[in-house]
Parts: structure tokens; C-alpha cells; sequence
């Protein structure tokens, strides 16, 4: 299969984000959130979300600066604050940083969503140890430091009545590779099925702190980790046999989740993963017998 993005193709099927238009509200009016990874596609999405319910939003970012400038314009477009923090996730002392710099800005921390992730895509028998290293590195140790952060912060703060019933809520960005296994791509669903067991521990581990961890795992959306699934017309005719609601899914429909899921109106949920995938998990190949 040809995966250079046809750039008619994607002109004509996608002209713009196909959101449900949804008025924002006002659920996260006061709060301090992180995006991790928020130069683009569903980081970027989920940090503008986040900042059109209210909160202030710190964007960090790993190499793209003019994407993470992106979000910070739109952000403080919605009226909160906006700060950018360069930071490699997989790197201790940085993400020790960036926390530290965040909670100078802004006061505190209240939610964090551990985003950052990459593929280093290779079939089993030619993945090198360094393919398999960094992605378990920046997919899975990335989100383990960032929420051992989050929580070191929640706890030495505890819960800002004025904001919210939780002292802090962390949304790991997992996959439907957490449980769909995926060939070619070992180090991927090694990395997000981890997520899987680890958001799990630390949720069990903290709840008495009244500190919510959950996770949401996203199955085919649109955006540049993934073009060759979307990017021609027999991809997409391809993609779409993957999922029953038949289309891909826009980075906003991720963070009208992760709003939901930081928000109050979700306080009862913990451990939890949300699927977010037009019916992919559903295993659409039983759908005509099996
Ligand atoms: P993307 O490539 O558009 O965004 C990934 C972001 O992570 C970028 O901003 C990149 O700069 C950042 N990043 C990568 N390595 C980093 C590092 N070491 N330190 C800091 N930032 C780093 O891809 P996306 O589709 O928006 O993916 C975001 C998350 O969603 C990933 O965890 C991905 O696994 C997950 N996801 C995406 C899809 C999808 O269909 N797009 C599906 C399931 C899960």
C-alpha cells in the first residue's frame, strides 16, 4: 500500500475537524492543568479544551515550538493563562523541571495529561533495542514520572475546595493498544498496554489521597502520528473496516473527554479506561457471524 498522503483525497474527505459542535463549559473554571505533548494532534486538541473550560494550562512540548506557540495562542484565546515548557518526558531531571517551573507560574498543579507518546514502528525480528527503548521510555516511564509529579504535588497541597472535590486528577493518554494487539508494533502496545496496569496501581494507591487516575484510549483520530492510516483513499476504505461507527475520530472529540474526565462531573470515576473509538474495540470482524 502506497502511504504518501494524497493531499486531494484528504482535501475533499476532510475539509475541516468534524467535532460535534458543542458550546464549551465552564467545568474546569479555576484549575491548573499540564499537557504533556501539546504541540499537536490530540495534545493539542485536549489543551485547548481543557483551556476553553477555564482552566490555565501549562503546554509542553518535546521539538515542535511552533505548534506548541499554536496551542498557547488558541489557549489564550479562551481567555486563561498559558505558559510552553520544552521538556523530553523520558528525561527525569526535565520533567522534575517542568513541574517545578509550572507550579512557580501558576500556584499549583490540578491536572495533568500524560499525552506524549511516539511509535517506532518494526517488525519483531529487525526492531533494534533502541526502537524498543525509546518508546517504552517516552510511552510509558514518561507517563510514570509525570504522574509521580502530579502526585507528589497533589499531596503536599490536598484538595482546593474552591476548584474541585479532588486534590488532583491525572488522564493517561493510552490507546485501544492497550488491549488490541497490534503486529509490527510490539514496542507500542508493550508501552501503552503498561499504561493499562500502571494508571490502575497508582489509582488504587492514591484514591485515599482523593486523587483520581484514569485513562483514555483513543482508537483511530486524526492526526500526524497516523497519516498513512487515513492519509489515501484505500487507507481509509481499509481503516474503516476497523470501525463500525465508520469514520475517524478528530482530536477535539479527545479532549471533550479529558474535560469530562478532569471535571467534577466524573468525580466517582477512578481506574478507569475510557475507550474513545467509534465502536473499534468492539471486534467488527464477529459482525457478520464469526
Ligand atoms: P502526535 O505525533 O501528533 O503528537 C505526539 C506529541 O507527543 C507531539 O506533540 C510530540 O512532540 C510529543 N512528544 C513525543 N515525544 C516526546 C517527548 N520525548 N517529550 C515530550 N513530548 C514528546 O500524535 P497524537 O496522535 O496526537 O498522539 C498523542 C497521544 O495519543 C500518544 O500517546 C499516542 O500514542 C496516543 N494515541 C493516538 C492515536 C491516534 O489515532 N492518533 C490513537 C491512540 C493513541
Amino acid at each position: 500500500m502506497d502511504s504518501k498522503p494524497d493531499e486531494n483525497f484528504i482535501k475533499k474527505t476532510f475539509p475541516g475537524p468534524r467535532v460535534p459542535s458543542l458550546a464549551p463549559l465552564p467545568l474546569l473554571r479555576g484549575q491548573k492543568a499540564l499537557v504533556t505533548g501539546a504541540s499537536s494532534g490530540i495534545g493539542q486538541a485536549v489543551a485547548i479544551a481543557l483551556a476553553q473550560a477555564g482552566a490555565d494550562v501549562a503546554i509542553n512540548y518535546g521539538r515542535d515550538e511552533q505548534g506548541a506557540d499554536e496551542t498557547e495562542n488558541a489557549a489564550r484565546a479562551a481567555g486563561v493563562k498559558a505558559m510552553i515548557h520544552q521538556a523530553d518526558v523520558s528525561k527525569e531531571p526535565e520533567v522534575q523541571g517542568m513541574f517545578r517551573d509550572v507550579i512557580r507560574a501558576f500556584g499549583t498543579i490540578d491536572i495533568v495529561v500524560a499525552n506524549a507518546g511516539l511509535q517506532r514502528d518494526a517488525a519483531l525480528v529487525d526492531m533494534t533495542l533502541a526502537q524498543w527503548q525509546r518508546v517504552i521510555d517516552v510511552n510509558l516511564t514518561g507517563q510514570l514520572l509525570c504522574a509521580r509529579e502530579a502526585v507528589r504535588e497533589f499531596c503536599r497541597r490536598g484538595v482546593r475546595r474552591e476548584v474541585s472535590v479532588a486534590a488532583g486528577k491525572i488522564i493517561c493518554m493510552s490507546s485501544v493498544h492497550d488491549m488490541i494487539p497490534w503486529s509490527g508494533h510490539v514496542n507500542y502496545t508493550a508501552s501503552k498496554g503498561g499504561i493499562a496496569m500502571m494508571m490502575r496501581s497508582i489509582a488504587q494507591e492514591v484514591a485515599l489521597q482523593r486523587i483520581r487516575v484514569n485513562a483514555i484510549s483513543p482508537g483511530a483520530i486524526r492526526t500526524p502520528i497516523n497519516t498513512p492510516a487515513w492519509g489515501t483513499r484505500e487507507a481509509y476504505d481499509d481503516l474503516l473496516r476497523l470501525i463500525p461507527y465508520q469514520r475517524i475520530g478528530e482530536a477535539g472529540e479527545i479532549g471533550h473527554v479529558a474535560v469530562w474526565l478532569a471535571s467534577d462531573y466524573s468525580d466517582y470515576i477512578n481506574g478507569a479506561t475510557i475507550y474513545v473509538d467509534g465502536g473499534m474495540t468492539l471486534f467488527p470482524g464477529f459482525s457478520h457471524g464469526g
